[in-house]
């Protein structure tokens, strides 16, 4: 993580959790961004009950760390891809290059790629020739495909029904409400929820998280982003994960063990064989 102006890197990390009763794994983590090396993140993640972490491209240099590390650390997955942020005037090159890097047999993900029209860094034609280009790496390759959707939902799923979505989709930081995540179930994508799903004015995201089926379930970090309650303002890393799988269980009202044994299972039919 870059050291910023008012000096957050050096805020503590939060004490390590009770651990998870049934093994789960990080669907979505930016370990190059942890400012913590990578050994350590895995470390303090299996003592949480947290054993596979799945780290994610965002340009060719974060999408390049991200097979490294799979290559490097057994429990490590790649995803690669150019996100909707970073695509201003994106070159066909940069695309080929992406696709090349999903060669390797430990990257599971083509992402994250999608929408943003909150931030709205990229031009929006930009951002759709790039989204339309990553769905195709997807299908070719036989990887799933891993969509940052950020105010965007509708065109999100346009294009993917429109493009024809890959096998496997699963929408990060799920963040549509409960009407969209019936829109998600009926068409069999997955959605993975962060700890913003503890935050107090996040009333609609967990109407969506009822209204989501416990097999198209996933739970992630986003790290070093959206740490959940209780220790949000503090640095996220992938141990950190129990806090939002224990509020996701509360607020499904299902066993923690139930929900752990679901998310198992569905990571492992999306991004595995393991
Ligand atoms: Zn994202
Ligand atoms: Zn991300």
């Amino acid at each position: 993580m870059s050291r910023n102006a008012d000096g957050q890197s050096s805020r503590s990390f939060p004490p390590l959790p009770e651990r998870l009763p049934v093994d789960v794994f990080d669907s979505h983590c930016h370990l190059d961004i942890v400012d913590t090396p990578v050994q350590e993140q895995l470390a303090s993640a299996k003592a949480a009950g947290v054993t596979r972490i799945v780290t994610i491209g965002c340009d060719l240099p974060s999408s390049r760390f991200a097979v490294e590390a799979a290559a490097d650390f057994d429990d490590v997955y790649a995803a690669v891809a150019i996100h909707p942020n970073e695509t201003t005037g994106v070159e066909d090159a940069v695309l080929r290059d992406v696709e090349r890097l999903a060669a390797h047999p430990k990257v599971r993900a083509i992402g994250e790629t999608g929408l943003d029209y909150y931030r709205d860094w990229a031009p929006k034609d930009d951002q759709h020739r790039s989204f339309r280009a990553h769905i195709e790496i997807a299908k070719r390759t036989g990887k799933a495909l891993v969509i940052h959707d950020r105010e965007a939902h509708d065109d999100v799923l346009a294009v993917l029904a429109d493009a024809g979505a890959p096998e496997r989709v699963v929408f990060h930081c799920f963040s549509g409400d409960a009407a969209m995540a019936e829109v998600c179930a009926e068409r069999g994508y997955v959605m993975s929820f962060a700890g913003n799903v503890t935050f107090k004015n996040a009333e609609p995201l967990r109407e969506a998280l009822r209204a989501a089926p416990l097999d198209l379930l996933l739970v992630e970090t986003d790290a070093p982003f959206l740490t959940p309650i209780p220790h949000r303002g503090k640095p996220n890393a992938s141990y950190l994960i129990p806090h939002t799988v224990r509020a996701m269980a509360e607020i499904k009202g299902v066993d923690v063990a139930e929900l752990c044994t679901a998310i198992a299972a569905n990571g492992e039919r999306v991004f595995g064989p393991w």
